[in-house]
């Protein structure tokens, strides 16, 4: 394979030391030639996943809100399922704050831990009510002072239903980005931090999505399906899942089985 003019191929050292299960991120890659991979690898995703987009169902940025905080430790097509009836019931903040706290149990039911899920909605609601008039705030610094929402969450609700770009890193993006090589940090704020280093910001928040679509679907926690993978030729982790690609192929979940994490 060859590599484009301005996108050096992964280094080797980088290949070497994923492929002896170690970290591979290779703190000799210069910051210009991390950046140029980085961004290569960026616009490749986009080929890779045009149809890429936030797989939670809303209509404004209360229902992301409340819809994003349900989706912890569940999929997003089982929070799917159960908003149409919660937002049907509690079509805003004050109605949610006021909410039967059993028969807001019963609607949440399906995505399990509902009742701990009832309360981190309900205090959400009544603080949205308490503090900003009902409203949804449109700045990280506001929405991060709410209940069970911290920067991920806000990064969500700020990139998609206010349209201010932000990186989500969600268990998948941390996975990925370390993966590529683009960072060796663990913790979530850090690798939000050198991800916005490497990628424009005016793609941060569809950036985010194409990460997210190609965990789900390619790059998986436990078999990466690296022989079927568009970015092989800059990602030094490439072989850490099957590299035969009939094998690989099928691992790649289509878009209906890929919402199972
Ligand atoms: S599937 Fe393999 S080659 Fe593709 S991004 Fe994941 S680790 Fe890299």
């Amino acid at each position: 394979m060859s590599s484009p003019a301005h996108a050096r191929p992964v280094p080797p050292r980088a290949r070497r030391a994923a492929a002896r299960g170690g970290s591979p991120f290779d703190p000799d890659e210069t910051p210009l030639a991390r950046t140029r991979r980085a961004r290569r690898m960026a616009r490749e995703l986009a080929l890779i996943h045009p149809d890429a987009h936030c797989e939670l169902d809303f209509t404004d940025a209360f229902e992301l809100l409340v819809a994003t905080v349900l989706s912890a430790q569940t999929t997003d097509k089982t929070v799917n399922k159960v908003t149409p009836a919660l937002f049907a019931r509690y079509p805003d903040a004050p109605a949610l704050a006021g909410a039967d706290r059993a028969e807001l149990e019963a609607i949440l039911k399906p995505t399990g831990f509902f009742r701990a899920k009832a309360n981190s909605v309900l205090g959400l609601a009544q603080a949205l009510v308490e503090r900003f008039d009902g409203e949804v705030p449109g700045r990280m610094a506001d929405l991060v002072t709410l209940p069970g929402v911290g920067r991920k969450t806000a990064n969500v609700v700020l990139g998609n239903a206010f349209g201010v770009p932000g990186l989500t890193v969600d268990t998948h993006f941390g996975r990925l980005v370390r993966r590529f090589g683009w960072t060796a940090e663990e913790d979530p704020v850090k690798v939000e931090a050198e991800v916005a280093e490497l990628v424009p910001e005016r793609d941060w928040t569809m950036f985010s999505h194409r990460v997210i679509f190609h965990g789900r679907r390619v790059c998986h926690a436990k078999k990466a399906a690296c022989g079927a993978c568009g970015l092989a030729q800059w990602c030094p982790s490439y072989g850490i899942g099957p590299t035969d690609p009939e094998v690989a192929t099928a691992l790649v979940r289509t878009p209906a089985a890929s919402d199972t994490e």
